[in-house]
């Protein structure tokens, strides 16, 4: 639990907006139907429910935005509905609010959402529906003060998405040769995984080691072998679709998981990129350069390292048997010989 807080900054924002909610509008909810503000009372009643319930949501599906929105859009709501009722003494929680519902959903949701609540408030108080102001000057500060609030908060939590979007970046592209990284690995293959139990799915994934890589380091230095790893990528891109990836596992070692394919074709296509890589790359005196693969499916793989150490030990296989060959993982064997 502490862990998923931990990686998912969303979901730990929707908690702690909704148990703040929950310990500091419980009292005033009870305190104003004890004293006959019924409608404050329920007004408030009502976003603890639905903070409890998009908290609930959040944390049984792990879809975090409608659960955000939800609350934002309640809370705003609310804040209007109480304006109405209790006039001046709620606008005091109009300011935490808004930073509150920066947190909840996306900046410019959040910007449209605030400039609509402080409109709708400005609004009844014209339509003489409430009395919410008691002067034009307390009036007039109220705009300026919430619009004030709205931008400054507005360009911190933009810049704050902007440089999370950027950290995820650098997080998962490697930098030299542009493939995914290891980060979210354990993501993917586990999502193909429950892919193939929930609808039968089956995806493949290609272990892929250069050989022989390190006496290029040693006989024409590192560069030489840096711009081999960047010219391999692009053509393992190549031959894969839009939706299959490539992961940079170690140093010239790839994982190409590849999605809704079987066996067979799996198979098929793990040998035209060992030709790819035998024909189209060469080490920088022209002699051939080759690659071993390992290859499996996702049918026999119990969660996504079991899945890689299949290809790992068919990639081992395919170096012990000389190199510059696929070989099928165990588990698979079966399958390859029915087909
Ligand atoms: P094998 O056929 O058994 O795979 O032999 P190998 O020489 O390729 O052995 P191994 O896979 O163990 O060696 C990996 C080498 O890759 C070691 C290191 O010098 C080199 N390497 C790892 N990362 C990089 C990198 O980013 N750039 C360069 N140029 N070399 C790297
Ligand atoms: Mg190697
Ligand atoms: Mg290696």
């Amino acid at each position: 639990m502490l862990q998923r807080l931990k990686d998912n900054f969303h979901l730990s924002m929707i908690t702690l907006v909704g148990v703040i909610t929950g310990c500091t509008l419980l009292p005033y909810a009870l305190y104003r139907l004890a004293t006959g503000s019924y409608l404050v009372g329920i007004v408030d009643l009502l976003m603890i429910a639905v903070s409890t319930t998009s908290v609930r949501m959040a944390w049984r599906t792990g879809e975090t935005e409608k659960p955000g929105f939800l609350m934002a859009t309640i809370f705003c709501f609310g804040a209007v509905l109480v304006c109405m009722e209790l006039g001046q003494d709620a606008l005091f929680w109009i300011y935490p609010l808004m930073v509150f519902i920066f947190f909840l959903v996306a900046p410019i949701k959040a910007l449209l959402l605030l400039l609509l609540m402080v409109s709708a408030i400005v609004s009844i108080h014209f339509a003489g529906q409430s009395s919410i102001f008691n002067t034009k000057v307390q009036l007039l500060a109220f705009i300026t003060t919430t619009l004030i609030t709205c931008i400054f908060a507005y360009i911190f939590a933009y810049r704050t998405h902007l440089q999370r979007q950027e950290l995820r970046h650098l997080a998962s592209t490697d930098p030299l040769t542009g493939a995914a990284t290891r980060y979210s690995l354990a993501d993917e293959l586990t999502a193909a995984i429950e892919h193939y139990q929930q609808k039968n799915m089956v995806s493949g994934l290609m272990l892929l080691d250069l050989d022989h890589f390190k006496a290029i380091n040693d006989n024409f230095g590192h560069q030489s072998g840096d711009l081999i790893l960047t010219q391999l990528v692009p053509l393992l891109k190549q031959m894969i679709r839009q939706q299959d990836s490539v992961f940079r596992y170690g140093g010239e070692e790839f994982v190409l998981l590849i999605k809704d394919i079987q066996l067979a074709d799996l198979h098929r296509l793990a040998e035209k990129v060992r030709h790819a890589v035998w024909h189209q790359l060469s080490r920088p005196d022209g002699s051939a350069l080759t690659t071993s693969i390992g290859i499996a499916t996702v049918q026999q793989a119990t969660d996504w390292e079991s899945w890689l150490h299949q290809a790992d030990v068919a990639l081992y296989k395919a170096k012990h048997q000389g190199r510059n060959q696929v070989v099928i993982a165990a588990e698979d064997i079966p399958k390859a010989k029915q087909s």
